[in-house]
């Protein structure tokens, strides 16, 4: 089996970044401004922004991170996004989800300018990437096409099944899979909670996208021999055996699955860094707009 190494692949694209921000720096240029919002203390949200902020560092974006207690309302948050949509110096920024439960998530989302929405969560955004227009993609979705790209794997005329709709990551990974480009062109099912026999559906799977936040519920039993598995999900599993007290697990039963499938993202160090390195290159793109 193929490890999809999506640690060593983010930093060699790191790298390729990193060649483009010195040069951007050399010719005495605008180098590119990421800023994060976090909302809260939620153990995740603020591993990943921290992964956000220092990759920026690593190559040579600047980055701001908002940090705000989970008790903001919701006019105050809004004047952060109004705040950021305004400021010149600020290329493009993120609002880490998810927010407490007092906030309505889709009012903050609509309030992000489109040309700043490097996360591409926006309806214009997502509208000009399901009409196959240039626009910032989701960074998970994109992530993905880009591994897929860079490891050879074709999609064309493929069967995927991707498991689990949500708006940042299935529902668009669908539309980037079956869009006449390269990568694309596969035939894509989109199973969710309301699947019947699920497994009917995975085992026809060329290439299966597993981001539903269940651990470990794909098994070998439900996946052809030869499949290739892209897992998305994140899930702490308890576990006393870690100092932490727990272990990072994703949607797929990797060790089960290892002999039967022909390649597979690993849990930790697959999509996630890659997700990373989208947001990056979304970034570099709206600085370079803004000239
Ligand atoms: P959501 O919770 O928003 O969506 C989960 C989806 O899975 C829903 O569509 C749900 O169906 C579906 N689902 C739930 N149970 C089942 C089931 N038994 N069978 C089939 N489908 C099911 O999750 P996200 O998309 O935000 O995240 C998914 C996972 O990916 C999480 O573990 C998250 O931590 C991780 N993640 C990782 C990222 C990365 O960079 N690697 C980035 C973003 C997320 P329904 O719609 O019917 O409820």
């Amino acid at each position: 089996m193929q490890v999809l190494d999506g640690k060593a692949l983010a930093q060699a694209i790191k790298e390729e970044l990193k060649e483009e921000v010195d040069a951007i720096r050399q010719a005495a240029g605008k180098i590119p401004h990421l800023a994060a919002v976090l909302i809260g203390e939620n153990p995740a949200s603020q591993v990943y922004v921290r992964n956000k902020v220092s990759s920026c560092e690593e190559v040579g974006f600047r980055s701001s991170l908002i940090r705000r207690p989970e008790s903001i309302t919701q006019s105050e948050l809004l004047a952060i996004v109004t705040e950021l949509n305004e400021d010149p110096d600020v290329d493009g920024f993120i609002v880490q989800l998810p927010l407490p439960k007092h906030i309505d998530e889709d009012a903050v989302n609509l309030a992000i300018d489109p040309r700043k929405d490097v996360d591409g969560f926006t309806p214009v955004n997502i509208g000009r990437m399901t009409l196959g227009l240039d626009a910032y993609l989701p960074a998970t979705p994109n992530g993905i096409m880009v591994m897929l790209e860079r490891y050879g794997i074709e999609t064309s005329g493929k069967e995927v099944v991707v498991l689990g709709r949500s708006n940042i990551v299935g529902t668009p990974m669908t539309v980037l899979l079956s869009r006449k480009s390269s990568p694309g062109n596969a035939t894509v099912t989109l199973c969710h909670s309301r699947t019947r026999d699920l497994k009917s559906h995975t085992l026809r799977a060329d290439i299966i996208v597993a981001a539903i936040g269940i651990p470990e519920m794909v098994t070998a039993d439900m996946v052809k021999e030869g499949a290739v598995i892209i897992d998305v999900g994140i899930n702490r599993v308890d576990d006393a055996s870690r100092n932490r007290g727990y272990r990072l697990a994703g949607d797929a039963d990797y060790a089960g699955l290892k002999h039967k499938v022909s390649a597979m993202t690993p849990v930790p160090g697959g999509v996630g860094p890659m997700t990373v390195v989208s947001l990056l290159m979304n970034t570099l793109q709206a600085s370079k707009r803004r000239g």
